[in-house]
């Protein structure tokens, strides 16, 4: 229904449009991801300022017209995050969490857990950059994982229920599996399947170290799984 529409939102990405206008991907909490645009934004002395920039969390005005972009009115800043932009590595990882967002919640659907979640790994990154990186990265994936449905199987083997020995992960499977079930799986060393296990099950802010052998597994467990059950690719979770 067209007319004025007011919702929070993060800015996922901001592309140049035009000479002076700003195409917007935002994740709501009530309508998803939406595109919007906003026109002038790149003039001095646009009334929108700086704040349209990927990562702000905005208090948005917009209107809903026949296009399937909506067009911003008004934009107040609720956070700016501006610590985290003061530090590339936060920055990196902020950016990929944006993008696995934008990737596997490519919907209009609304998952306000998805937007509480997103909001909080900003903050906690904001209040202390030192915490970026691939263990972040990957406790971030594995709760986008939990809120699409899609968390991997970890206490028992996923295919017969075999609860000892379970060395490997099936990403077509759903989770880890035991030696009578690995067709099609990856060795998957003990200390990736504990931090897999830890991370899913502790906040956010509390996700533990492990060693990069156990990171990269647990990297490709998260993205074999996306990929089989989401039919989406997610950007690597750091820079290599
Ligand atoms: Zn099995």
């Amino acid at each position: 229904m067209p007319g004025p529409v007011k919702t929070e939102a993060v800015v996922l990405r901001s592309l140049r449009f035009g000479e002076a206008d700003r195409i917007l991907h935002l994740y709501t909490p009530g309508r998803g991801k939406i595109g919007a645009i906003a026109k002038g934004v790149r003039r001095a002395r646009s009334r929108f300022g700086g704040r349209l920039e990927p990562f702000f969390r905005l208090e948005l005005m917009l209107h809903e017209g026949r296009s399937e972009l909506l067009t911003v009115t008004g934009a107040q800043t609720i956070e700016g995050f501006a610590r985290l932009r003061e530090h590339a590595a936060a920055l990196d990882t902020a950016a990929r969490a944006c993008d696995a967002v934008s990737r596997l919640f490519d919907t209009s659907e609304p998952h306000p857990d998805v937007h509480n979640l997103l909001c909080n790994e900003l903050s906690l990154l904001d209040a202390d950059p030192g915490r970026a990186g691939h263990a972040n990265q990957l406790a971030f994936r594995l709760k986008l994982l939990l809120a699409a449905g899609l968390a991997p199987q970890l206490a028992s083997c996923a295919s017969c229920g075999e609860r000892d020995h379970l060395s490997g992960f099936s990403g077509a499977a759903g989770g880890v599996v035991c030696p009578a079930c690995e067709a099609g799986s990856f060795p998957l060393d003990e200390a990736a399947h504990e931090f897999l296990a830890s991370a899913l099950g502790r906040p956010l802010a509390e996700t533990p170290g492990a060693s990069d052998r156990a990171l990269r597994q647990a990297e490709r467990a998260i993205a074999d799984t996306v990929e089989h059950h989401a039919g989406v690719r997610l950007r690597e979770a750091i820079a290599r």
